[in-house]
């Protein structure tokens, strides 16, 4: 069981900053992850009176405070038009609403956990973590760093023009990902970034010009591209996609090139056959 010796509420982001520096300290945010442990800590920093429970709009960005819920996330407006639903795509299936209205997305990007769907969906993004000591961060390079005690203070989303999807595959729904994809087209490239491989997820930004309109083949050269992030997936799938729907079904026994293809395929196709986004608002 979890052991927590005191409680301390901070005041401001230096103080939780100082407390964090001990190595029997811990952050907390939602807890969910936190309490499956058996570890004792000696001090829990609580960032819950910083006022970081927001997310904050305005012309040219999303401000996300890493106390913000997965539900805020999952029925903010403003954010989900601008992903075209992606990230109320993203976080729908985790556990259920009342986790969801507790686990925070401070916790589950600084876990950097190789099933997470919200890693994978912010990766897709112009996205950066901005950390109290080590200021803004892209969301990429964060996601490959090793875990360390500064404060995850918030997420920037840059509101970059942007068409975007997000896949993925469960054996059950709630259940932990298979397999997350994230594909997105803005400045002009795509960028589809993979997670569940099973390890944290990886981007592959595709610069050769494939234009909006991709094509099944141009979708597929792409999609062959990643399979190199793809290493170590599940390898006993048999995935079948279903042109017609744009739906993916999974069964048993198949190559990890046809898993990467298919999230990816699948990705672009919804893109750009829904016209999710017209990218000149
Ligand atoms: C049963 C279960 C099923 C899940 N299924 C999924 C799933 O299908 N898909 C998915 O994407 N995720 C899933 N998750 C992960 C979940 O969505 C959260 O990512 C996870 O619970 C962490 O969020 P939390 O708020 O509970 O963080 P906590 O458990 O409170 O913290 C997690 C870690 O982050 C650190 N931390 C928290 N906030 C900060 C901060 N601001 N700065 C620095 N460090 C910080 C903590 O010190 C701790 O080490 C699952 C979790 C559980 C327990």
């Amino acid at each position: 069981m979890l052991q927590l010796k005191q409680y301390i509420k901070v005041a401001n982001l230096d103080e939780a900053y100082e407390l964090n520096q001990k190595k029997n300290s811990v952050i907390v945010g939602g807890m969910h992850w936190l309490k499956m442990g058996k570890t004792a800590y000696g001090t829990a920093i609580d960032l819950s009176g910083l006022g970081l429970d927001q997310i904050v709009e305005t012309d040219e960005t999303f401000e996300i405070g890493c106390m913000v819920s997965l539900r805020q996330l999952e029925t903010h407006e403003g954010l989900n038009t601008y992903t075209a639903g992606a990230v109320r795509e993203a976080v729908k299936d985790i556990v259920g609403v009342q986790f969801r209205n507790t686990a925070t997305v401070g916790g589950s990007i600084w876990g950097r956990y190789g099933f997470s769907d919200v890693l994978t969906v912010f990766m897709a993004m112009d996205a950066y973590v901005v950390c109290h000591k080590a200021g803004e961060i892209p969301i990429c390079a964060y996601a490959q760093m090793k875990a360390d005690r500064d404060v995850l203070v918030k997420i920037i989303v840059k509101k970059t023009p942007i068409c975007m999807s997000y896949q993925a595959m469960r054996h059950a729904k709630t259940d932990f990902p298979m397999l997350t994809c994230a594909a997105s087209y803005m400045n002009n490239c795509w960028t589809v970034a993979v997670g569940a491989r099973p390890s944290r997820a990886k981007a592959v930004v595709d610069a050769s010009g494939l234009g909006l309109k991709v094509t099944e083949e141009e979708a597929k050269q792409l999609a062959l591209d990643t399979v190199g992030v793809q290493e170590g997936a599940v390898k006993q799938l048999k995935i079948k996609l279903d042109k017609e729907n744009g739906c993916v079904d999974i069964r048993m026994s198949c190559d990890v090139k046809e898993l990467g293809y298919i999230p990816v395929v699948t990705g672009a196709f919804l893109i750009s056959r829904a016209n999710v986004n017209d990218l000149t608002k």
